[in-house]
């Protein structure tokens, strides 16, 4: 007999907290039971049910290929032949960090870790080890994981849950945490102006996706690295979600600033969990064995995971690639646009290059304060309405969507149909 989804969550709330292993899979931000997958292929998945969606959550990013991409699965079979895991040394991982470094310039070095959390724990604590400073700002909205220092006002499933500061982090701790709007430079410099030498990072994500997508103001990332250089702190760029997606050397080289550390995860591991951190040599020398900043991993490096991750990055090399990505996520929010004008729902679009975020609003939305604005109730409906029609959006309306190289037209042009239907719906509402 098929397993539903809803049998499944109800057996699942039994045994894990919410009936999920993450907070955002458990639809709070729109309501209702989360669908339960079973496989995918390309550009599409299929629930327990055997209900086919178009996906726009891509696992949350890596998926940047498509689902199940056979490339991918091949060099994952072949690893995985030779075993799982040695806790060793082995050439895969200098492969994996060779090609790191050859594609996003300035970084020298490269330390992997098993998620994007991990990797942007370190990059703190390296930037705290390497200044000999504690304070740390970060911005509003703006999600880095969920170690203690940086889950202060964030974004992502603590926003969707309305918790942006999480119950059981030390007021010792995050008070070391300075938060201040996104994209709001002069806030950065007044910050700066009172405790800049005693600041030991600003990170940011170059791109905002974790409360929608919300791209820079023209100067703001610029102006954030001359800060850094003015009172000698570590700029940190949280590529997570924007690295090898919104081009090959990520947000820094489409917006030509460098940060002095970079952290990713998401497509790196192409589907499997991983997470790096890298920088200058001079910066990365400082973690164990070498330097004094502390920090290891027992699956980091891992060689099931670096195949993945490293075949997905090759593939990410076609030329072309990335124009074609963001052709494709263009038609997708073009296409919209026009639907909800003709339908006279006030949307805001934003799009960078392959990410998404749309909201219903009718301003600019720039700003956490824009983001919160907008009408996230519309949102839930709009996913609902999607999700009957077979397109999957993120089960939030603080979330980034994300295209796929196996996103044709066919599948673009059925998920505007779908959009029409919703919009009109909406309307009458
Ligand atoms: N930083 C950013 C920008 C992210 O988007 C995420 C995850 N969405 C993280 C860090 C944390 O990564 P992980 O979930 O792999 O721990």
């Amino acid at each position: 007999m098929t397993q539903t989804s809803h049998d499944l969550f109800q057996a699942a709330q039994q045994c894990i907290p919410g009936g999920v292993n993450s907070p955002v899979r458990a639809f709070r931000g729109v309501g209702g039971d989360p669908v339960f997958m079973d496989h995918a292929e390309g550009a599409y998945f299929w629930d327990v049910e055997g209900k086919r969606y178009i996906d726009y959550v891509g696992s949350w990013g890596p998926m940047i290929l498509g689902h199940n991409h056979p490339e991918v699965r091949a060099a994952v079979h072949a690893q995985v032949d030779k075993g799982l895991g040695f806790g060793a040394p082995t050439a895969i991982e200098v492969d994996m960090a060779e090609m790191v470094c050859s594609l996003v310039p300035g970084l020298e070095s490269v330390r992997m870790t098993s998620s994007g959390t991990e990797a942007v724990m370190t990059a703190i604590r390296l930037a705290r080890g390497y200044t000999g400073r504690d304070k740390i700002i970060k911005f509003e909205g703006n999600y880095h994981g969920h170690s203690d220092s940086l889950l202060v006002k964030a974004g992502s499933g603590a926003l969707t849950l309305g918790q942006p500061s999480s119950a059981g982090i030390p007021r010792e701790v995050s008070q070391d945490t300075l938060v201040l709007p996104y994209n709001d430079l002069s806030a950065v410099e007044a910050m700066m102006h009172q405790y800049g030498f005693d600041i030991a990072t600003i990170i940011v994500e170059p791109v905002a996706g974790n409360m929608g997508c919300v791209p820079p103001e023209p100067g703001f990332l610029e102006g954030l690295r001359a800060l850094c250089d003015q009172y000698e702190c570590v700029l940190i760029f949280d590529e997570v979600m924007t690295g090898f997606r919104l081009a090959l050397g990520g947000a820094q080289s489409l917006y030509g600033v460098r940060p002095d550390l970079t952290t990713f995860g998401k497509i790196i591991g192409g589907g499997l969990p991983v997470g790096a951190v890298g920088g200058p040599r001079d910066i990365m020398e400082y973690l164990a064995p070498n330097g004094p900043v502390y920090q290891a991993g027992t699956l980091s490096g891992n060689p099931v995971a670096m195949a993945a991750g490293l075949q997905t990055l090759r593939l990410l090399t076609a030329p072309g690639f990335h124009e074609q990505l963001a052709r494709q996520t263009q038609k997708l929010c073009a296409g919209l646009a026009e639907r909800a004008e003709a339908a006279g729902i006030p949307m805001q679009i934003n799009q960078v290059p392959a990410m998404f975020g749309w909201f219903f609003s009718d301003e600019p939305v720039r700003s956490f304060d824009a983001v919160m604005r907008a009408d996230s109730q519309r949102y839930a409906q709009f996913f609902h309405g999607l999700l009957a029609r077979g397109v999957y959006l993120a089960p939030s309306a603080y979330e980034a969507g994300f295209v796929s190289a196996a996103h044709g037209d066919a599948e673009i042009a059925a998920t505007l149909d779908a959009a029409e239907q919703v919009l009109a719906e909406l309307k009458e509402k």
